[in-house]
């Protein structure tokens, strides 16, 4: 049996991949320092696979804790490197928080792997590394402007991080992929996205304002350059998600990557404005939402969504779920989660 760390397991899109791992037949162990998660997801995870697979706490960001961890990392077949700090408007107000974080347990990964000679790596980048792109859809070819956000360069350097390591270590090999918006939850509602606080995302406040945790959404900006005037984005489910990311292990474990660093876009290829995804929320789960429309967001890029023919072709992978099947689950599981009727 392959042995997969999976960092950040213990998060939103780490423990629906936890699920496909262990589904598909991987062992996995997951590292995670729980700050931004709680523990009891492991019961979710033993819930839905009948596993509740190896756990370490530890911060990936300090490197004493990682040296705790060797004999985990000796026999590792691979990594798949999720934690990080990922709020965009947080980054901008605590940047070195954010450097700090996400560089730091990157290259202690990867000092690691190294180390023990763990051949594998995939790595969580955004499509927040485009920007707003000139031309859309975006493919993997398309500039990568300067980032917006800490946040956002976090993942432009990590992926420079990771090409320029790879370039000097023969048997390391990495594929970064590039989330475009994950949302929803797994079917069985026993794991979802569960955000600390306020949420920021739009998926999350939509859910809690149905739920009546939140008194009312605000759609950020109706004058922008789209049908509804509303911004959009590629909305895509996170078990598809998790999905890809066994696509690209099992590529790299059987040697038919390509190069020994890629780049994958993975979304939906196909984009949604706030108002079309407020109207299937409501449609699918028959809740009137109550919102109002405010100013737009600082930082907000007005539309994106992917060209993911390139996952389609080499890691032939493809989306299955509709955007009304993740709104339907995310609502399923935010139901579940505050023990609603
Ligand atoms: P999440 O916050 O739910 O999960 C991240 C996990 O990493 C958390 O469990 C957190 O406790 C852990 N973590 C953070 N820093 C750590 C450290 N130093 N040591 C150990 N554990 C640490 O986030 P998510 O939505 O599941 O995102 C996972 C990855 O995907 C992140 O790298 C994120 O930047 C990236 N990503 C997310 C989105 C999105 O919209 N959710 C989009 C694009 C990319
Ligand atoms: N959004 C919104 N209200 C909210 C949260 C988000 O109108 O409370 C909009 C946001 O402006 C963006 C889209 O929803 O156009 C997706 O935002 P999210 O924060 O979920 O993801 P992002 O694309 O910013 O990473």
């Amino acid at each position: 049996m392959k042995k997969i760390i999976v960092t950040g397991g213990t998060g939103y899109i780490g423990s629906h991949t936890v699920v496909e791992l262990i589904e598909s037949g991987f062992e996995v162990v997951i590292l995670d320092n729980l700050s931004n998660s709680n523990i009891d997801v492991l019961d979710g995870i033993k819930k839905i696979t009948g596993i509740k697979p190896e756990f370490y706490k530890v911060d990936l960001a300090d490197s004493s804790e990682t040296d705790k961890i060797s004999d985990v990392l000796k026999n590792a077949d691979g990594i798949i490197h999720f934690a990080a700090y990922k709020a965009v408007g947080e980054s901008v107000k605590y940047p070195l928080k954010y450097y700090k974080n996400n560089l730091n347990s990157l290259i202690n990964i990867l000092e690691n792997m190294q180390k023990y000679s763990v051949k594998n790596l995939i790595f969580s980048s955004s499509c927040t590394v485009y920007g707003q792109p000139k031309e859309l859809p975006v493919t993997e070819q398309s500039p990568i402007l300067k980032a917006d956000s800490p946040y956002g360069n976090t993942k432009q350097i990590s992926e420079e991080i990771i090409s320029d390591t790879i370039k000097t270590s023969e048997k390391l090999k990495a594929i970064s992929l590039r989330y475009f918006n994950p949302i929803g939850a797994h079917e069985s509602a026993e794991i979802g996205e569960l955000p600390l606080g306020v949420p920021d995302n739009l998926i999350p406040y939509i859910t809690q304002t149905a739920a009546g945790i939140r008194e009312q959404l605000s759609i950020f900006g109706s004058d922008y350059n789209t049908p509804d005037g509303t911004a959009i984005r590629d909305y895509i489910h996170v078990s598809d998600l998790a999905k890809a990311h066994i696509a690209a292990l099992k590529r790299l474990i059987s040697n038919k990557n390509k190069t020994n660093s890629e780049v994958f876009n993975i979304g939906a290829g196909k984009g949604n404005t706030v108002l079309e995804v407020v109207k299937t929320f409501e449609e699918v789960t028959g809740v009137k939402l109550n919102y109002q429309i405010v100013d737009r967001r600082q930082g907000d890029i007005e539309k994106i969504w992917a060209n993911a023919d390139l996952a389609q072709k080499e890691l032939i992978w493809e989306t299955e779920k509709s955007l009304a099947e993740a709104l339907l689950s995310a609502w399923n599981w935010e139901k579940k989660y505050r023990g609603i009727k």
